[in-house]
């Protein structure tokens, strides 16, 4: 049986953000360190696979 990962996101500023499911549209996103932050929290960790949507409304 093939695992299927479901990657849930409100990033809503980004490319790949679905806004009505909350959820990346990716099938893999690569996450990273957050350099120099040791907060020992979750923003020490980011999705490096973000792109910025040019034409996102605020
Ligand atoms: S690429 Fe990263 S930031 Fe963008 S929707 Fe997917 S998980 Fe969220």
């Amino acid at each position: 049986m093939q695992e299927k990962q479901k990657i849930n996101c409100t990033v809503g500023s980004c490319e790949y953000n679905d806004m009505q499911a909350n959820s990346c549209k990716l099938k893999q996103i690569i996450v990273t360190p957050n350099q120099n932050n040791h907060t020992t929290t979750p923003d020490e960790s980011m999705c490096s696979s973000y792109k910025y949507e040019q034409n996102h409304q605020h």
